[in-house]
């Protein structure tokens, strides 16, 4: 019997490696300490707090440093055992408590060490994966939300995600074939592009391969948004930008480039945030990279304002596999004229 999804998904993070690679992205982690100690007054002081996937329990503390009462730290991997040490080790032992499961059967089972109709004021959870949702863990965080959370001035933390795109050209990746020691490869364009253009890859792409703006697709309110609107369309328009890095008059959009940014931006309180996008110092998240196939069909846009790439990305879990997400994108290249007037040049899908 092959280990269901989410048995291999927890094992994954009872892996030492993978807790030193968050706790080493220096954007992510001072991130959410800054966030969470410069709101200790305004947020934290002697509140409930449930730390929802808590690994070696370094949010639970930060929050405990804040001043809050009562910290649950929860998680459904065997790193707990290790939280719990380190919680003792670091004099919070009073203050946070640690309870071992999913959190969506510990609701179930009323196994969680909180009295009839108590609440908790805040959920901290960093819950995101690679395109934001690869992992698809927030669902769970959500079912807490709606199961616990204190209404009206109960808030998540970080309370707003925002999911971007914006375009890529490579032509290094291409024309390297044409002359590799003076030997004419060109044969391995074909494969190579048939090989990038199976799934979405995991990089971090260099700034100066960005061709075009970085346009928003969609916020996400965390404190109000809905299971189902996770798996969600967006439009978006995208148009070349003005940087040093290529001049032609036209250039090919070879790559979108997927990344999404984090907010802890309460009402009332100090606002911190951080980024995944290219423009940005790298995160383990790094950028998720999709091709179009630049031998057969790939948006070109020309060095003007008003010609533009206009597109919807459909991002949703994938039907065999929940924690993997599938995405498409359907997009046309036109020169505006006005809002009326718009000649489609070119479109496609993949
Ligand atoms: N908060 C830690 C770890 C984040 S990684 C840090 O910031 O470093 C996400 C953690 O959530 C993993 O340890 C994983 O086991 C846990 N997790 C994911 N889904 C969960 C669920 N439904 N119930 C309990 N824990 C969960």
């Amino acid at each position: 019997n092959a280990p269901d999804n989410d048995t291999y998904y927890f094992s994954s993070y009872s892996n030492t490696s993978i807790h030193e690679t968050m706790l080493r992205d220096t954007v992510r982690t001072a991130a959410y300490e800054s966030a969470i100690l410069s709101n200790a007054e305004s947020l934290f002081r002697d509140k409930t707090v449930m730390d929802i996937g808590c690994g070696t329990g370094v949010l639970s503390l930060f929050c405990a440093k804040a001043g809050a009462r009562k910290v649950i730290a929860v998680d459904n991997s065997d790193i707990l055992s290790q939280a719990k040490q380190i919680i003792e080790l670091n004099g919070y032992g009073h203050v946070i408590t640690c309870v071992h499961g999913k959190i969506e059967s510990l609701i179930q089972e009323s196994a969680l060490p909180l009295s009839e109709g108590e609440t908790v004021d805040i959920i901290v959870s960093e819950w995101m994966g690679y395109a934001l949702f690869f992992e698809t863990m927030l669902p769970s965080v959500l079912v807490a939300r709606d199961a616990l959370m204190t209404k009206v001035t109960g808030t998540m933390f970080p309370n707003v995600a925002k999911v971007f795109i914006e375009g890529a050209n490579d032509q290094e990746r291409l024309s390297y074939w044409d002359n590799v020691h003076g030997i004419d490869m060109k044969p391995m364009k074909q494969r190579m592009i048939e090989e990038l253009t199976e799934e979405g890859l995991v990089q971090i792409v260099d700034d100066n391969k960005i061709i075009t703006n970085r346009a928003e697709m969609i916020a996400f309110d965390l404190n109000t948004c809905k299971d189902e609107e996770l798996d969600f369309e967006a439009p978006f328009k995208l148009h070349l930008r003005n940087s040093s890095s290529g001049n032609e008059s036209k250039m090919e959009v070879h790559q979108l480039i997927v990344s999404f940014d984090i907010g802890f931006s309460v009402e009332g309180t100090a606002k911190a945030s951080f980024s995944t996008g290219c423009q940005s110092p790298p995160t383990h998240w790094k950028q998720t990279v999709l091709w179009f196939d630049p031998l057969h069909n790939c948006p070109v846009l020309r060095r003007d304002e008003n010609d533009i790439m206009k597109g919807k990305f459909h991002m949703r879990r994938n039907a065999k596999n929940h924690r993997a997400i599938d995405m498409a994108v359907m997009w046309e290249t036109g020169h505006f004229r006005s809002e009326n007037e718009c000649k489609w040049e070119r479109t496609g899908e993949g």
